[in-house]
């Protein structure tokens, strides 16, 4: 059975075709119908001009009619339907300058990779290749079309689609582009924070996330833009603890574990969660520390983070994962009230992946991560948590006058009735009765 999407997709087609214009899938989607994955969407090439799809169409956007492109919508699903064009020169390394319609060669020479180059005609069931995309599907190589050079110079953004191709589909790199990358490397800052964001992301969740930030380094590309990532390469670290070696390696084998699909935060949880350990390390005879490197990455992660143009959730999530990844190891000896308490934390969730992650790649031990899973399970979301006992208005109630004593009171109170000490309001009522004092009327 085909996909809907691609049956929709089709249908788009069909109807381009039956008002006489030549319409294909186009990029992506064939290289993943090649390969036999599921493609993330399914883009139309088309001589059609985009007034020409808009009239045909009833539910159009015409998101970048300027460039050719207007999105069609089925039944809510959006298609990139796209104009032949042949994009005039670039002259900032960022977009083209111009955009002139053209011919489906010209189509096919102005995308960045032979594989994503490719055209498919769903009638006759061929694929159009013009490029040379099959000979490298099947060779596993990522090859710019044209001249690398020229084509990198032209838009810097490709740099970093080669390295996110290569390790999603564990192809090489092509010496000739990987030169080109090498070389044009120092420049990936010309173009906007916010693209090199995007595809950062989409190279640490796509699966082969170590395998991605290998190919970032060995390209040229970690230094402009993860040069705190690449200062782990030779921090040291004690090999009881981390037999796999220093805090790079030991970062790289954590990101070997994430998987396709996984969230952007987790992602960067692990990649940042040891980033302070150079800035930390401190050497006394054969003692190595790293004090402060939890709270001090997670401002480095912030940072980081900032940098890239990431949401403030990110930031904040990315930091707290770095700055408590730790503290699992505590778990069983804390007191019920804390346990909960942090099994009830936001992301939670994450750190405990993150804390999987981490022993995986070096220690091996597991059991807080069991502690704590098992912890998760035995407590009803609801014991997590319970409806406040007291409140407030009911210390005022009692006689009690607003002011800072009231947040202590309540969270002892809270902290009690998660230890299971305090089982009803009566009980809190009498606890707080007999702990503390209404100040007299003045
Ligand atoms: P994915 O599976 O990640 O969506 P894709 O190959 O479909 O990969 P898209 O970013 O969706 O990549 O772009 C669709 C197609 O448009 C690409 O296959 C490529 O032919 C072309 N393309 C996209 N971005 C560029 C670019 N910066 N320079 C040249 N061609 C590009
Ligand atoms: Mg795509």
């Amino acid at each position: 059975m085909k996909e809907a999407k691609e049956a929709k997709a089709l249908s788009i087609i069909q109807r381009l075709r039956e008002h006489g214009f030549v319409a294909y899938l186009a990029g992506g989607c064939v290289r993943d119908r090649l390969l036999g994955v599921k493609a993330k969407d399914f883009d139309i090439a088309t001589d059609a001009r985009p007034e020409a799809v808009q009239q045909l169409f009833s539910n159009t956007i015409a998101v970048g009619a300027k460039f050719g492109v207007v999105l069609v919508l089925i039944d809510g699903d959006p298609f990139e339907v796209a104009t032949f064009r042949a994009d005039a020169p670039y002259f900032d390394g960022r977009r083209p300058s111009a955009v002139r319609f053209g011919s489906l060669e010209a189509d096919a020479a102005r995308r960045d990779f032979t594989i994503g180059g490719m055209f498919y005609d769903p009638q006759s069931e061929r694929v159009i290749d013009l490029v040379g995309g099959q000979r490298d599907l099947r060779a596993g190589i990522i090859r710019a079309i044209g001249d690398p050079r020229q084509r990198f110079a032209e838009d810097r953004l490709r740099m970093l689609r080669a390295i996110r191709f290569a390790a999603r589909l564990d192809f090489e790199i092509e010496p000739a582009t990987m030169e080109a990358i090498r070389r044009a490397a120092p420049a990936i800052t010309d173009i906007s924070a916010e693209r090199i964001g995007d595809e950062l992301v989409m190279i640490v969740t796509e699966g082969k996330a170590a395998r991605g930030m290998e190919l970032l380094r060995q390209s040229g590309l970690m230094r402009p833009l993860l040069p705190e990532v690449e200062a782990l390469i030779g921090c040291e670290q004690p090999a009881n603890y981390h037999p796999e070696g220093d805090v790079y390696r030991h970062t790289m084998l954590a990101m070997s574990m994430l998987d396709y699909g996984c969230t952007e935060t987790l992602a960067f949880g692990v990649l940042f969660h040891d980033i302070a350990k150079p800035r930390t390390r401190e050497v006394k005879g054969d003692k190595t520390t790293f004090y402060g490197h939890t709270e001090q990455g997670s401002e480095m992660a912030i940072q980081i983070l900032q940098r890239l143009r990431r949401s403030r959730f990110v930031q904040n999530r990315v930091a707290y994962l770095v700055r408590y990844h730790l503290r699992l190891g505590d778990a069983p000896k804390m007191r019920p009230s804390t346990l909960k308490r942090m099994l009830a934390e936001d992301g939670f969730d994450e750190l405990l992946s993150l804390a999987r992650m981490d022993a995986l790649a070096s220690s091996s031990y597991l059991g807080f991560y069991h502690f704590c899973r098992r912890a998760m399970l035995a407590h009803e979301p609801q014991q997590l948590h319970p409806p406040r006992l007291l409140n407030g208005n009911d210390l005022i109630a009692m006689g009690f006058t607003p002011g800072p004593d009231f947040k202590t009171i309540l969270k002892q109170v809270e902290d009690l009735q998660l230890d299971g000490e305090l089982a009803d309001r009566d009980a809190a009522i009498a606890w707080v009765r007999g702990h503390f004092h209404p100040a007299p009327e003045a």
